[in-house]
């Protein structure tokens, strides 16, 4: 679709009063990395592209008391550059390291990778794992979505035409009990998007897997929660056999959403290998003093 005109934003208000005017006409330029992907092929959204990378409100990593909220405009440099992500929420640390090459990095945002709403999408599944919620705004005040509830078939989203994400927040892993890990098999080649990866949460507790919350990406239409392994998992006790049977689980639930297509064969293997090794990412982790 042409171009009509592009507008160029310093804050969140003339951002949404511009969304406001233009509704399903308008797109997001973030970071650019997709979107310019998009116009070159035609296949942007909007023809009136209203740019808010200058919103400095939307580009910063706040460490609250009771979570952490990252700005919508937070670039994958700025979470890997993160020393308190790096240590505490190691999963999105490395699926944000996986993005790309170091350019993409240094342009692509949070945000755009979110609101994209690709399956490949590196840093939703570790989000979705995470229980992340959305902060969004429009003309109409301030709402928050959860993760989980954002996406739907075909590249649909919850965001309404004149909203736009304003950050991403999700609350402390408090205690030694609790990790999140990341996996991501792509070709052998740096700007390789994403062709499997996996998000693991776990809390285990005297090898008892109290909770446990898990993410796919590009293995269906959008970045999933894998509800029925889930609670397949909660409960058990953690060990090596536990951990095949799991994978087993996870295999089953993944051939309902992906048998008949001609890459299922490749992804049943794949994928079993993927889970597995996020898994035991995290089971090093576990302090036996602690746990
Ligand atoms: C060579 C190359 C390699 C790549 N490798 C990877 C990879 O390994 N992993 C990966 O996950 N991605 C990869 N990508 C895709 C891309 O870099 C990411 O999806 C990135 O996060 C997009 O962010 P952006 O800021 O550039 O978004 P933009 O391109 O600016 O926008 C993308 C879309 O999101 C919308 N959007 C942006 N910000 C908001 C907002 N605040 N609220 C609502 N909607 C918004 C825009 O309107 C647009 O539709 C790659 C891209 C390229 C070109």
């Amino acid at each position: 679709m042409a171009i009509e005109k592009i507008h160029k934003v310093s804050n969140i208000g003339d951002a949404i009063t511009l969304l406001e005017k233009y509704k399903e006409k308008a797109e997001l330029l973030a970071g650019g990395t997709d979107l310019l992907v998009h116009l070159r092929e035609e296949k942007n959204r909007g023809s009136i592209i209203i740019d808010i990378s200058n919103i400095r409100e939307m580009k910063k990593i706040e460490i609250k008391e009771k979570e952490i909220v990252l700005g919508a405009l937070t670039t994958f440099s700025e979470i890997v550059q993160n020393d308190y992500i790096k240590e505490n929420v190691t999963g999105l640390w490395k699926a944000a390291k996986s993005v790309g090459s170091p350019q993409i990095r240094n342009m692509g945002t949070i945000g755009g990778n979110i609101g994209n709403a690709s399956p490949a999408a590196d840093t939703v599944p570790p989000l979705l794992a995470l229980d992340a919620t959305l902060r969004v705004m429009s003309n109409d005040g301030e709402r928050s979505i959860k993760l989980c509830e954002f996406y739907g078939d075909k590249g649909e989203t919850a965001l309404k035409p004149n909203e736009m994400i304003i950050s991403v927040g999700f609350s402390h892993l408090k205690n030694r009990r609790e990790h999140i890990g990341f996996e991501k098999l792509g070709v052998r080649n740096a700007l390789a998007i994403s062709k499997i990866s996996c998000a693991v949460y776990l809390e285990v507790q005297d090898k008892s897997i109290n909770n446990i919350r898990i993410a796919s990406g590009a293995l269906g239409g959008y970045p999933i929660r894998e509800y029925i392994v889930e609670d397949f998992i909660k409960g058990k006790v953690l060990s090596d056999e536990f951990i095949e049977v799991a994978a087993m689980k996870y295999s089953e639930a993944l051939e309902k959403r992906l048998s008949g297509r001609n890459s299922w064969p490749y992804k049943k293997e794949a994928s079993k290998g993927v889970f597995k090794k996020a898994i035991y990412s995290l089971v090093n982790s576990y302090d036996p003093n602690n746990s």
